[in-house]
C-alpha cells in the first residue's frame, strides 16, 4: 500500500490504560510506514501484533545495571524496538532532561542500532526568525560526542512546544522555513540529508496540509494516535495522498 519512505510516528504517550486496549490500538495502526510507540510496559505485547508497522519506544536509558526503573536501548533493541523518541518536550519539562542527557541517549540508541527520533522545538509562538534561532541553538547543544557518520542516522522531529497537545498546529508556511534551517544545519554538520518530520496537534483534519509538502518527511502524532478512529483516519488520509 505504501510506496515511499515517509514516517508516521504514533506517540501514545502514557495511554491506553490496559494491554487489551493497547492491542486494539496496535491493530488499527499496523500499516507500513507507521512507527508505533506505546508505553514501555506494553512494548512486548504490541511487538507480537505488529506485522507491517515498526515498533518505537518513547524513551530509553544509556546504561544497564543498577538503575532501578530504567531500561536500556540495548534491552529495547532485544524487545524488537527500531526507533526511539528522544528529548520529547514532556521529558524535558516534566523529567528534567537537558541537552547533556539527550546527547547521551542519542549516542546510546545509535550504538544499540536504534534510530533516534530527536524532538526539537521552540517554547512559545514567535516570529519564524526567533524560532529558527531557538531551534538551531538546541541543535547545537544536542549532539555532543556523536560522530559525523552517526549524525546522518538521526531523525529530527520539529515539534513547536506551543503546538503540542493544544489543538493549535503550526501552519505549513511557518514550519517549512524552520525545517529548512534545521536541514541546512544538519547538512553542514554531517554532510547527510536526514529525515525531518513535523509534530504538534496533528489531526485527521489538518494532516493533509503537511502531506502535500515534499520537504516534510513525516509526522509525529501524539494525542490523536491514542484514539483508534483518529489514528486510522490519519493513516487513511496520508495513504490516499500517497504520503
Ligand atoms: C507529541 O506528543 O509529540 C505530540 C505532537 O502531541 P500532540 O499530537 O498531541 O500535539
Amino acid at each position: 500500500m505504501k510506496t515511499n519512505n515517509k514516517l508516521i510516528v504514533m506517540n501514545w504517550k502514557c495511554n491506553p490504560r490496559s494491554i487489551a486496549e493497547a492491542r486494539v490500538l496496535a491493530v488499527a495502526s499496523d500499516v507500513r510506514g507507521v512507527v508505533v510507540c506505546p508505553p514501555s510496559v506494553f512494548l512486548c505485547s504490541v511487538a507480537q501484533i505488529l506485522k507491517q508497522a515498526s515498533l518505537g519506544a518513547q524513551n530509553g536509558f544509556w546504561a544497564e545495571g543498577a538503575y532501578t526503573g530504567e531500561y536500556s536501548f540495548g534491552q529495547l533493541k532485544s524487545a524488537g524496538v527500531k526507533y526511539a523518541i528522544i528529548g520529547h518536550s514532556e521529558r524535558r519539562l516534566l523529567f528534567g532532561e537537558n541537552s547533556q542527557i539527550i546527547s547521551k541517549k542519542i549516542a546510546s540508541a545509535l550504538a544499540a542500532g536504534i534510530s533516534p527520533i530527536v524532538c526539537i522545538g521552540e517554547k512559545k509562538r514567535t516570529t519564524v526568525y526567533t524560532a529558527i534561532k531557538a531551534v538551531v541553538t538546541e541543535l547545537n547543544n544536542s549532539f555532543t560526542g556523536i560522530s559525523k557518520d552517526n549524525l546522518g542516522k538521526i531523525i529530527l522531529a520539529y515539534e513547536p512546544i506551543w503546538a503540542i497537545g493544544t489543538g493549535k498546529n503550526a501552519p505549513l508556511d511557518e514550519v517549512l522555513p524552520i525545517i529548512s534551517a534545521m536541514r541546512k544545519y544538519m547538512m553542514d554538520l554531517s554532510n547527510k540529508k536526514i529525515k525531518i518530520i513535523y509534530g504538534g496537534s496533528v489531526s485527521p483534519e489538518n494532516v493533509s496540509s503537511y502531506a502535500v509538502s515534499p520537504f516534510i518527511d513525516g509526522v509525529l502524532v501524539g494525542g490523536a494516535s491514542a484514539n483508534k478512529q483518529k489514528s486510522a483516519a490519519i493513516i487513511e488520509k496520508l495513504h490516499s495522498l500517497n504520503f
